[in-house]
């Protein structure tokens, strides 16, 4: 299958603007992706990129701008739970249900929040697992699993609401080296068969592979929004040049 990219945003962030107190974490961020579109961001820490992908489901709240969410507009929307199902997020720390098996983990979601049966969820589920992977873990528990296993059955939690886009916050960095690959394979596999992803992450070699566009952040702006090829071949600004130049 190839990535259709079309050219209606499936998310659109307007001049968004955030605070922590009096710290200004986000300063005037535009960002449009289209559907099936895959955006890496890159930049050093506490620029603000968890904050940002956060706020695409309203894990943070906003006090500038705006965000347009498959047509919701967040600053308006009643209906958040709404919005947040159509969002899937992969966090740094995996964030399962340590207490449940695999299974509910991932069939949790779409029971009490879809309306699937739970013969339909497991089913899903299942066919989710074996995607990822791991299907013959389903009955164990989470501390049971590698790092590697537990991001995706983490995943595959995401995928089971069928999200219109996939947003990832560092999937990878608390990863033993040897198993940050079969992650990675995972979501190259995701890129492929066209799901729309935003992606932050240090991973250079996915972000040029996979990226249609890497974006750079630094303290809470967006000052770089370019194809992978020319980012890394030729970004404009000396902060990104620097920044390349500690993490390649
Ligand atoms: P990054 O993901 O790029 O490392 P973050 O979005 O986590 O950056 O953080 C951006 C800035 O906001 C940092 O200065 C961080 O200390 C601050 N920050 C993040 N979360 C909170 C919070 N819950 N309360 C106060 N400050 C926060
Ligand atoms: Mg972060």
């Amino acid at each position: 299958m190839t990535a259709q990219v079309s050219n209606a945003p499936i998310i659109d962030i307007q001049g968004l603007g955030k605070w922590f107190g009096k710290h200004h974490v986000l300063r005037d961020v535009k960002m449009q992706v289209g559907s099936g579109e895959k955006v890496v961001i890159v930049g050093p820490s506490g620029s603000g990129k968890s904050t940002l992908i956060r706020c695409i489901n309203r894990l943070e709240e906003f006090q500038q701008g705006d965000i347009v969410v498959n047509g919701h507009r967040l600053s308006e929307t009643r209906n958040l739970p709404l919005v947040r199902r159509e969002v899937g997020m992969v966090f740094q720390q995996f964030n399962l249900f340590p207490h449940m098996s695999v299974l509910d983990n991932v069939t949790l979601a779409p029971v009490k929040l879809r309306g699937l049966s739970p013969a339909q969820a497991q089913e899903r589920a299942m066919s989710l697992l074996k995607r990822v992977g791991i299907a013959e873990q389903a009955h164990k528990f989470p501390p049971q699993l590698s790092g590697g296993q537990q991001q995706r059955v983490a995943i595959a939690r995401a995928l089971a609401m069928q999200p219109q886009v996939m947003l990832f916050d560092e999937p990878t960095s608390a990863l033993d080296p040897e198993v940050v690959g079969e992650v990675l394979d995972v979501m190259r596999g995701l890129a492929n068969e066209g799901m729309t992803m935003i992606v932050v992450t240090h991973e250079m070699g996915f972000a040029r592979e996979v990226a249609d566009r890497v974006v750079f952040m630094d303290q809470g702006q967006l000052l770089e929004d370019l194809p992978p090829a020319e980012f890394f071949g030729a970004p404009r600004l000396e902060r990104t040049q620097n920044f390349l130049s500690r993490v390649l």
